[in-house]
């Protein structure tokens, strides 16, 4: 009746909406939990409703009250004989109540920083997590210190979170581990709040800020869901942010002025850095030269793609125990390759940037990268897997001119034209549509959507995405995405000036962008900087027998042979020139551009977005299968009919322009 009543325009559709989640989240609150507290937290196994249930049973938890000496808790329940370098004071100020961003290296061991305190503080501690790994990881552990850890996530049976909540509100968990989505579930929020938490941690809370380099939107509903479960302290916890990531984590957590900022430990004393210039085809040789000695391994090495990393770890795998590891694969498989890791029954796991979050491996020798990672963040994170047990160990940077070309093209694909997100924005209004319909009646592109969409929520152009429906939001987005998009950029050139730089010490050079004031500013005496030509670069590529990897497709194949480009330009195609700045796997970025730079013209005369005269992915697919016949542009996936007829002939000429 009441919706109906909405629909003959008496009363608003959100107020009457708002009155039912009130109404929902008052009787759950009043409904007796069905299923008992369960005994212990090393046995999750959930009661049936009914066998049992006792919402009075006794816990031995500690109300919050007066905090529990700090060294004593170190040495008991933890067994560390004494803290590490910075630890102590962190955890002063955390169990004094105070909020606190802590920015320290991968390994320097942060989660004590949150884990003591809380224990410290007693009542339960709340940690926001991003990936399940990493929340099984460290509920594991702590179950295994004997503590009552339990944890929320998509990946387990309802029964085991349902019993996981009736234990959060029995008071009997030190620490409770959650995705930031859940809190987007509506009635979670209030359920913890049903306690007062001891503490909230955040770990990975670069991940809340725009100009981090792994933005997870997500991670956007802690600032708006923190205020309910106050006043618990908040330790905001991360190991990569520059100074304005920094920033950003304290305005979006609304943490204010009072937040006590650790920015630490940025140098690592026994990691050697070094960059190599070399064409992306002779990597996997040197790479698989480099790791033939034996204290050089274990090994991660980073690819830029999955197909290189399967590629390459075909490679490696005829010297090594070697894997590949990345988002397509498996779950089962991705979990079985880094236990085996793990565990030491892989030498070398040839990954793309989905493989180290929560990997914990001490003994890594050697972090090699097959390519420029897209920021110094993200390349800092990276090697910090390396030598955490504090023997040497050396991380490896191949890059070339040609792979800044390949990162632009994929960011131009991940940021949309502003044209796309204009379009959306236009048809949004007050009145909730769905996502399908707005697509339909946009006419966007799909792969264009989803990307245009996720953007302009990220800038609050588009609201409700979460709850499947999505009306206007501010028309402010336009200027933060333009920054965001020019940040990016900025954030790759950083990375490319970091690689390519050869005066300043690489340490040194990370240690300044990371902004740690309290460093000793003097150079590390072990990159190629202060030792040049020290490993790598003096050592031969081995001979032969590595062609097999970069061998070409056969279209490629075909492709080289029909332009015959380099052998007749000048005899054998020696790669070591710089100019051939073709990237051997993916299209040709000189053709990328030329075809862009004539959608843009093509789309300014027709006056319709970029994407309507032709989509990226179909660009880059004519890019990389280069037709020079009308017939083979029409084999060329994405390709059909109408974009034959109107643009055919044209794309033909771009593509065998400048052919010899
Ligand atoms: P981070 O989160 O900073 O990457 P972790 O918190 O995972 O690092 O800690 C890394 C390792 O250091 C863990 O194995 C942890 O048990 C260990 N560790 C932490 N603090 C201490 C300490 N005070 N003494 C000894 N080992 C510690
Ligand atoms: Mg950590």
């Amino acid at each position: 009746a009441r919706l109906q009543a909405i629909a003959r325009g008496q009363g608003a559709l959100p107020t009457f909406l708002r009155q039912i989640e009130d109404y929902v989240s008052s009787v759950v609150g009043r409904v007796p939990p069905v299923l008992a507290p369960s005994s212990s937290p090393s046995s999750p196994t959930p009661r049936m409703p009914g066998s049992g249930a006792n919402t009075d049973q006794p816990t031995a938890q500690r109300a919050p009250g007066p905090p529990l000496p700090l060294e004593s808790l170190l040495r008991e329940r933890f067994g560390f004989p004494a803290f590490r370098a910075h630890q102590q004071a962190v955890c002063e100020a955390a169990t004094a109540g105070d909020d606190v961003l802590l920015v320290m290296p991968t390994g320097a061991g942060k989660s004590l920083c949150y884990q003591l305190p809380g224990l410290a503080r007693g009542g339960t501690t709340l940690v926001i997590s991003p990936l399940i790994a990493l929340m099984e990881d460290q509920v594991a552990r702590l179950q295994s210190l004997g503590l009552r850890a339990e944890r929320i996530h998509s990946g387990r049976p309802r029964l085991e979170s349902r019993q996981v909540c009736v234990d959060y509100v029995a008071g009997a968990l030190d620490f409770l581990f959650v995705a930031p989505e859940r809190l987007g579930v509506s009635g979670f929020p209030e359920l913890l709040a049903r306690r007062p938490l001891g503490l909230i941690a955040i770990d990975e809370a670069h991940c809340i800020s725009q100009w981090g380099h792994d933005f997870r939107p997500d991670y956007r509903l802690l600032g708006q869901r923190l205020p309910l479960l106050r006043p618990a302290p908040v330790v905001a916890l991360t190991a990569t942010a520059t100074p304005l990531v920094q920033r950003d984590i304290v305005a979006q957590l609304g943490l204010g002025g009072k937040a006590r900022l650790f920015i630490h430990g940025f140098r690592r004393h026994n990691l050697a850095l070094e960059t190599l210039e070399l064409p992306p085809k002779e990597r996997p040789g040197r790479a698989l030269a480099w790791l033939s000695s034996a204290e050089r391994l274990p090994a991660i090495v980073y690819a830029p793609t999955r197909k290189t990393a399967e590629g390459v770890a075909q490679l490696l795998a005829k010297k090594h125990r070697a894997e590949a590891y990345h988002a397509g694969l498996s779950p089962e498989l991705r979990d079985r390759v880094q236990t085996d890791f793990l565990a030491g029954r892989l030498d070398v796991v040839v990954a793309t940037v989905a493989f180290g979050m929560g990997v914990d491996k001490a003994d890594i020798r050697t972090v090699l990268h097959l390519a420029l990672p897209s920021s110094v963040e993200s390349y800092y994170q990276e090697i910090g897997r390396a030598g955490r047990d504090g023997k040497p160990s050396r991380a490896v940077l191949m890059h070339h001119a040609a792979d800044r070309k390949t990162h632009d093209f994929f960011l131009e694909r991940d940021y949309p034209d502003v044209a796309v997100l204009e379009k959306l924005f236009a048809a949004l209004a007050a009145k909730p549509i769905s996502p399908d319909t707005l697509r339909k009646k946009t006419r966007v592109a799909k792969a264009d959507f989803a990307k245009a969409l996720e953007k302009l929520w990220i800038h609050g152009g588009v609201q409700g995405v979460i709850e499947g429906e999505l009306t206007r939001g501010q028309g402010a987005w336009r200027e933060p995405y333009a920054a965001q998009r020019a940040l990016r950029l900025e954030q790759l050139a950083l990375m490319a000036k970091f690689a390519s730089g050869a005066r300043t010490c690489r340490m040194l050079s990370l240690v300044e962008h990371f902004g740690d004031s309290e460093d000793s500013g003097a150079v590390c005496g072990q990159c190629d900087v202060c030792v040049p030509g020290s490993s790598l670069k003096t050592q031969a590529a081995p001979p032969g027998g590595f062609a097999t990897f970069s061998a070409p497709t056969k279209r490629r194949a075909k492709r080289a042979r029909k332009s015959g480009s380099s052998s007749k330009s000048g005899g054998r195609r020696k790669s070591r020139t710089p100019a051939v700045a073709l990237p051997v796997a993916g299209p040709s970025a000189a053709l990328v551009a030329t075809l862009r730079a004539w959608r843009l013209l093509e789309s300014k005369k027709k006056r319709v977005p970029a994407f309507r005269v032709l989509t990226n992915r179909a660009l880059v697919a004519i890019a990389d299968a280069r037709p020079a016949t009308p017939s083979a542009l029409r084999e060329v996936k994405g390709v059909g009919p109408k974009l034959l007829k109107s643009y055919g002939a044209q794309l033909v000429a771009l593509c065998t322009r400048g052919r010899s």
